[in-house]
């Protein structure tokens, strides 16, 4: 791919989706020269994700209860700003998390796996993840 060269959104979508994809930052000044790398997995590792998802058996918004299985695993802050670990994710089904975006909704989790969510109006709802009955797997 040449240097300067935007990828758009829906390639991105569609290279995610395949299992193991790999990304690297790499971020370069005008002149193409490189000025930082960022090794860091945008997509969780297989274990996180299976952990996020046992942890959280519904998306992570308030009274949502949209299974985990078939949420989206979303970085509570941007990567890379934020890491794909256990602290920085949580699920959110597809119209929570275009909701997160849209209203520029903060998100925070505990290591625990409770979650704030603030909204632009002020508004703060903190939920739990529910006690496991049996393994999820
Ligand atoms: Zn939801």
């Amino acid at each position: 791919m040449a240097a300067g060269q935007l990828i758009p959104a829906e390639v991105v979508r569609e290279l995610m989706s395949h299992p193991g994809a790999l990304f690297h930052r790499l971020l370069t000044d005008p002149a193409g020269h490189l000025v930082e790398y960022t090794p860091k997995l945008y997509r969780p590792k297989v274990g996180v994700d299976r952990f996020i998802r046992a942890r959280h058996q519904t998306c992570a918004m308030p009274c949502c209860s949209h299974p985990s299985r078939s949420c989206d695993i979303d970085h509570a802050t941007a990567w890379p700003l934020g890491e794909s670990t256990g602290t920085n994710l949580a699920p959110l089904d597809r119209r929570h998390h275009r909701y997160k975006h849209a209203t520029k909704a903060e998100v925070s989790i505990e290591k625990d796996g409770t979650t704030t969510v603030k909204t632009r109006w002020g508004q703060t709802y903190v939920t739990k993840p529910e006690p496991l009955d049996e393994p999820p797997f």
